[in-house]
């Protein structure tokens, strides 16, 4: 769409070494994430010199940099998370990747990464799976975990846009996220740090946001809860939990059915199942749909009057996670949670996973 994507590497250019030691399959049952890897990874070179060199598909393996580089000093680095799911008609189906590609692309806008086509990389990610097509699990609820990654490569200390890049894809062999269905987490909700900010990098999936929010995890552990829920602001609005995306759905302040979720006003990662269980439901058209802002104090006042139905995450790793209680300064909040498959969040997981494992027809599938 712009002149720099004109100078994108192409699909069509794509070098193939095959793997001479392919490894065996692992036992999905039990399988840590993104611990195995498939036989094969995708890697495209940039210079400023040369720009984009041919991409290439090759055995999976390390890689070598130069120890000044600056993904390594100064996190000039970005990342995606998408999945392929194997269906029951053994179609091999991605779910909605362009909208990958593009957020790809914004990231690499905000870390001075050169552009690229994203027809183009989805494309050399389709190769790649197709190559890897034996290791996309035999599953209704395993599937293969795509990581695409982009980093500055330029063997320099100085603090500047990169002169050398690599964009590379692996693939990992992941187990259902949960083996009994979406099980409830618990949440440590504290200011005491901070996941983004306006004008920050929270927006994008850039690796300095992951690593900072570790210890955060750590923190949320020790006081016994799973996942940590992000807050901003001196009026501790609710942003994100974990790695996930926001909802709750509930009888709002004038008193109407509504499911809400956080604008992304740049401190919101815009996640591609937030943006998909916000089409789904307005196609539904059965209660209002949000995009608004919510505090703590919003959601205390609601859970007194009884206002609250179900809170819960969204995200390519569960799909929905109900949410069963929040530590909030020094109380614990319980929420409501049906546990009968009739909750709000049981019908998007239901509906979600349908079209990602091939079950319903629809146009946010691309077959690989
Ligand atoms: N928020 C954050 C911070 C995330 O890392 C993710 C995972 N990409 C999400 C939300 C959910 O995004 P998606 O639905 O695209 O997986």
């Amino acid at each position: 769409s712009n002149g720099a994507a004109v100078h994108s590497f192409k699909a069509s250019n794509m070098v193939i070494e095959m793997s001479q030691t392919p490894k065996p399959k692992p036992e999905m049952t039990g399988l840590a994430f993104g611990t195995v890897f498939t036989d094969h990874m995708l890697t495209i070179e940039w210079s400023s010199g040369e720009g984009w060199q041919k991409p290439h598909i090759r055995p999976f393996g390390n890689l070598s940099l130069h120890p000044a580089c600056s993904s390594l000093h100064y996190a000039v680095q970005l990342f995606e998370g998408m999945k392929a799911y194997r269906g029951q008609d053994n179609r091999v189906r991605l779910f909605r990747p362009m909208l990958n590609m593009n957020r790809m692309l914004k990231s690499a806008k905000r870390a001075c990464l050169p552009s690229f086509n994203e027809a183009e990389l989805l494309e050399c990610i389709r190769k790649l799976v197709e190559v890897d097509q034996e290791w996309v699990p035999y599953s209704d609820n395993a599937s293969l975990y795509i990581r695409p990654t982009y980093l500055g490569t330029e063997a320099s200390l100085g603090v500047k846009r990169p002169s050398r890049a690599l964009l590379y894809v692996i693939l990992s062999p992941v187990a259902a996220y949960f083996s009994t269905g979406a099980k409830a987490v618990s949440l440590w909700a504290d200011c005491k740090y901070i996941r983004a900010w306006k004008g920050g990098t929270g927006d994008c999936k850039m690796g300095g946001n992951y690593g900072a929010s570790i210890c955060a995890q750590y923190e949320a552990l020790d006081y016994g809860c799973q996942q940590v829920l992000w807050l901003y602001g001196d009026d501790h609005q609710i942003t994100e939990v974990g790695t996930m995306n926001l909802f709750l759905y509930w009888t709002n302040e004038d008193g109407e059915e509504e499911l809400a979720t956080p604008p992304l006003d740049g401190i919101i990662l815009p996640g591609i199942t937030r943006q998909s269980i916000l089409e789904l439901a307005l196609k539904w058209d059965r209660f209002k749909v949000s995009e608004r802002y919510l505090t703590m104090g919003d959601l205390q006042r609601a859970l007194k009057e009884n206002r609250v139905t179900e809170m819960f995450g969204s995200g390519t790793a569960c799909v929905v996670c109900p949410v069963s209680r929040i530590l909030y300064q020094g109380e614990a909040l319980e929420l409501p949670c049906a546990e009968d498959g009739s909750s709000l969040a049981s019908r998007i997981m239901k509906e979600l996973t349908d079209i990602q494992y091939g079950r319903t027809a629809s146009d946010w599938n691309f077959e690989v």
